[in-house]
């Protein structure tokens, strides 16, 4: 309460207000009182020197001015005033106080101008003989309309003074009574309307700084009660709304920031709204606060500008596909629409990302187009053979069965390839039935040289098997491991020339078992190293086709690993050999 500016303010101004009405009392009693003497006594003054004059008059008329001045002073002794005779132009004849030969001329007293002019005169001032405050009253002594002399009659003030300020310390007195008496009613008068104020003032502030928990203390009835109430309700009121609100947006960011979708909500003049961490992702948004800042100060693409100046300006939702330069390079599908909230309308832009399926798109395009490729040549093959022994060749002895056997080896081709089809196809759509075990490498590894023994022979190629201290399984299948080995043994020897090494190795390593496969053949050009997995990629076409690779056998590898949780890679050096090295889960033992 005592610090409360308002309290204080009302108290100030009510106690003074209180302190100026009561001082009026005295200020204006004092100058009235004042006046009210001032007259009496005047009054009482003018009296006497009527009847001061009926008895000079006849002294004064007959110029005998002998007894006057003793008549004078019995008078003034007797009324206590000071009397004084002057002549009409102005020579003291009398005085009551005074030695008349001393005295000045009196012509020039306001109170004896006044009186010859108007009958009666009076004046107030500082006598100069005695230097006290005087009033002095005068009137006429005429004879026949002639004016003769003035009879002149004179008080002291200072006792009318000495009065009139003991009066006045009295009003004074009981005006500072009286403010002092106000006081404490003041007090409580204000305190009873600042305190609601006041309490009214801490829970505003409670409620603007998010405290709704604050309730208002009720202590006054009348007006400042009902607003206590009012407004106590007003709190409870916001506080379940503003909870309302709260979890209404939490339910929203929630939706926003779990969607896949990009959401990017403008208003109007192209100020963002909102931008979810999906839409924030896909156009690569850095900065954390985009509310409020210009759309494409923020997204940097005119194509979504573009997208959402189509929508404001159109009723029908806009579509269009835009492709982000990156990287990564994205292609977005955008829906942009518009949207009016009450007064306020702007657009939406719903983004998806169509990056992966125009990828696969073109995949299975490239696909389609790489496995007519490969079909074409066998078959077309196959065709001309055929063509050939219809056309006569049939009957040439010498040459027909060789005919027959390069149709036998175009349809193994063919064969083969289907099957490798077959079987990408399965593992990589997860429909391969794998039965996992821990897989021993070692007679893995012994079956894959066996069947590659008769090509390495051919071309004396040195063929080692570098096992483990301690046996290493894998946790796979074990049809798949054999596959995953065979294809990289079979082509370490198929791209090894003549006189070569291909070394097979393995071990456990951190939970995991690596194979490495390794060979000091044609090696891989680095450009090459990195599509070397994929469908149908063959750095060496001729060879590859004339050796009876189908280009698919990296691709089974790669996908038969990763089925496992594993991975490849290839260290290669062109000329000098290549290093395949599997990583596969290792069995926990
Ligand atoms: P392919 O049936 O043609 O061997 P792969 O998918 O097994 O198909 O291999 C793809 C291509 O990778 C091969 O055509 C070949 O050019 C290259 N390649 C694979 N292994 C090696 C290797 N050990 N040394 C050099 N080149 C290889």
């Amino acid at each position: 309460m005592w610090t409360s500016r308002l309290f204080w303010k009302l108290f100030l101004v009510y106690g003074g207000l209180n302190f100026a009405v009561a001082a009026m009392f005295p200020l204006l009693l004092s100058s009235w009182q004042e006046s009210l003497l001032v007259n009496q006594v005047q009054d009482r003054l003018e009296g006497m020197a009527l009847i001061l004059r009926a008895q000079v008059e006849d002294d004064l008329v007959s110029g005998k001015h002998d007894r006057l001045d003793s008549l004078a002073r019995r008078l003034a002794r007797e009324a206590e005033v000071r009397v004084t005779l002057v002549a009409a132009d102005g020579t003291v004849i009398a005085d009551s106080d005074e030695d008349i030969k001393i005295m000045q001329n009196h012509s020039n007293r306001a109170e004896l101008i006044a009186a010859a002019e108007n009958g009666k005169g009076s004046s107030i001032r500082r006598s100069p003989t005695l230097g006290i405050r005087m009033l002095y009253a005068a009137i006429p002594v005429k004879q026949n309309e002639q004016l003769i002399a003035f009879v002149r009659l004179a008080v002291r003030l200072d006792t009318l003074d000495e009065q009139l300020r003991q009066r006045q310390r009295m009003l004074w007195l009981c005006t500072f009574g009286v403010a002092v008496l106000a006081a404490p009613i003041t007090y409580l008068i204000v305190r009873s309307i600042a305190q609601p104020l006041t309490a009214l003032t801490a829970s505003a502030r409670a409620i603007r700084s998010g405290d709704y928990k604050r309730a208002v203390p009720l202590r006054s009835r009348g007006e400042l009660g009902e607003l206590g109430t009012a407004f106590d309700q007003m709190r409870v009121d916001l506080a379940s709304r503003v909870a309302e609100l709260e979890e209404n947006n939490m339910q929203m960011s929630t939706v926003l920031g779990g969607m896949v979708e990009g959401v990017l909500a403008v208003d109007a003049k192209r100020r963002v709204l909102l931008a979810n961490r999906a839409c924030r992702s896909l156009l690569a948004i850095t900065s954390p606060q985009v509310a409020g800042r210009n759309l494409l100060e923020v997204v940097r693409n005119g194509d979504v500008d573009a997208a959402v100046n189509e929508a404001l300006t159109s009723d029908q939702p806009h579509t269009r596909e835009i492709t982000l330069i990156g990287p990564p390079r994205r292609v977005l599908s955008l829906f942009a629409t518009k949207f009016a909230a009450g007064s306020n309308h702007g657009a939406i832009v719903v983004m998806h990302d169509m990056s992966e399926l125009r990828r696969l798109e073109n995949l299975r395009r490239e696909f389609v187009a790489n496995v007519s490729h490969e079909l074409k040549t066998p078959l077309a093959s196959i065709k001309a053979y055929a063509e050939t022994l219809r056309m006569g060749a049939i009957n040439d002895k010498e040459h027909n069965l060789g005919f027959v056997d390069r149709i036998a080896e175009q349809a193994e081709y063919l064969h083969q390839l289907i099957l490798d089809l077959l079987h990408l196809a399965r593992v990589e759509a997860g429909q391969e039935a794998f039965q996992l075990a821990a897989v021993d490498l070692a007679p893995a590894v012994e079956r894959c040289v066996t069947q590659v023994k008769q090509l390495a022979e051919q071309k004396n190629i040195l063929l080692t098997i570098v096992s483990p201290a301690n046996p290493a399984k894998a946790w796979a299948d074990s049809d798949a491991v054999f596959t995953i080995l065979s294809n990289l043994v079979g082509n370490a020897v198929k791209y090894t020339p003549t006189d070569g090494r291909v070394e097979v190795r393995w071990w456990l390593e951190d939970g995991e078992v690596i194979v490495e496969v390794q060979d000091t053949g044609i090696g891989i050009a680095k450009e090459d190293q990195q599509r070397i997995f994929e469908r149908f990629y063959r750095v060496h076409k001729a060879r590859s086709r004339e050796l009876g690779g189908t280009g698919l056998g990296l691709a089974i590898v790669k996908h038969l690993s990763q089925s496992f949780g594993g991975s490849v890679a290839l260290t290669s050096e062109i000329n000098q050999g290549s290093i395949f090295r599997v990583t596969l889960p290792a069995a926990s033992s």
